[in-house]
């Protein structure tokens, strides 16, 4: 294991946030709403002549978490950033202990501590990947198909999916849109990983309802009832064959403890934008190893940047199933790096393999994006 300490403290001496807005290629719409454009905090610690980068995963309204673009802005600058320059960093790991006095908000401290751990790789020399001993060069790439205009439309985009190499699909359902498009799918492809995402839009009293779902051999079905409802998704968990995944539940390593204890879920979904960052990602793979439950790797239709982190991350042994990594283009018609994230002929993402999180931005496309920048320095 790469030493940090080799690289010394990390006395930062500035950090930047600079607003990206990137537009999707067509408006992706699930139980949460619409989105037509991914816009962000790019987020770069400064030192020594090294910059580490990082992405926001905070959405604009707060129908995924609580956190929103605004709330990530005021918590990093009011409460974050004063930590941060309070004395150096001994390394990446200390983030985490330096924002524990701050409740919650983990979108807003990952922001922050996945740019220091990018900071730690390019100063070390070291991808991150080879830094935690990732034993995955390529990662298997999985797509997200959002809720669709019909059917018909559907079943067309995971046909044109499959046919680009994916090895397994997702598709969002709510009330209304669940096992008629998720049948069609079955029969269209009937060999496909097929997924299903419900963003929370189903209650315990759907039981019966979800039942259902179990003849259609889905891989898993993810996050089913409320962020809160552990106690409810263990309950569900054992009326349904189908193994639940849990997404919008796993905010911190204890909430993923606690969902295992509880029999909540078979597999999970960590996105280290959402459980405050890469160490404490990494805690909760540990956990889930340990347990024998599998993990993947989620995505908040992040740009390269946050791309290159989770793709770091999915390296790790435990994270067994195909993560939401998927070429640039499914996505952007313009991401900010170049060459874009693309498919292998094998249907997977390969693990960026220079140091941090692999990738730079590209200043060019960055300018292109950018709807203002702001930086801080060291008092
Ligand atoms: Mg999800």
């Amino acid at each position: 294991m790469t030493d940090w300490a080799a690289a010394g403290p990390l006395a930062i001496e500035a950090v930047s946030l600079q607003e990206v807005s990137l537009p999707l290629v067509r408006p992706f719409v699930s139980s949460r709403g619409r989105e037509t454009q991914r816009r962000f905090w790019l987020v770069g610690v400064h030192a020594g002549g090294v910059t580490g980068w990082a992405e926001s995963v905070a959405q604009e309204e707060p129908l995924y978490s609580e956190e929103t673009h605004a709330t990530l802005h005021q918590v990093v600058v009011a409460h974050l950033l004063p930590r941060l320059f309070a004395a150096p960093l001994a390394g990446p790991g200390a983030v985490a202990e330096r924002f524990r006095p701050i409740r919650h908000h983990p979108m807003a401290k990952a922001a922050l501590e996945m740019a220091v751990w990018d900071w730690y790789g390019r100063a070390l020399g070291t991808s991150l990947a080879t830094w935690w001993e990732g034993v995955r060069p390529e990662v298997p790439a999985g797509v997200v198909m959002g809720i669709a205009p019909s059917i018909p439309e559907l079943v067309d985009t995971a046909g044109a999916r499959a046919a680009e190499g994916y090895r397994r699909l997702k598709v969002k359902i709510q009330p209304g849109w669940d096992l008629e498009p998720l049948q069609a799918l079955r029969q269209a492809l009937p060999t496909m990983a097929l997924w299903a995402d419900a963003n929370s839009a189903y209650t315990l009293g759907d039981v019966g309802h979800l039942a259902q779902l179990d003849r259609l051999g889905l891989g898993l079905l993810e996050q089913p009832l409320g962020p809160d409802d552990l106690l409810d998704h263990a309950a569900l968990q054992r009326r349904l064959a189908t193994p639940l995944c849990l997404d919008e539940s796993i905010r911190s390593v204890a909430n993923a403890r606690h969902a295992l204890q509880l029999g909540a879920c078979r597999a999970i979904n960590v996105k280290p934008g959402r459980v405050g960052g890469f160490g404490p990602a990494l805690d909760i793979h540990a956990l889930a190893y340990r347990a024998g439950v599998p993990l993947w790797c989620g995505g908040m239709l992040e740009s390269a940047v946050g791309r290159a982190a989770n793709l770091q991350l999915a390296s790790l042994p435990g994270f067994t199933l195909p993560g939401d990594l998927s070429a640039s283009s499914c996505y952007f018609t313009q991401d900010i790096i170049e060459p874009p994230f693309q498919l292998t002929a094998e249907g997977t993402l390969a693990v960026p393999a220079a140091p941090g999180i692999g990738v730079t931005p590209d200043e060019a496309l960055l300018q292109r994006f950018s709807q203002g920048a702001v930086e801080w320095h060291r008092p």
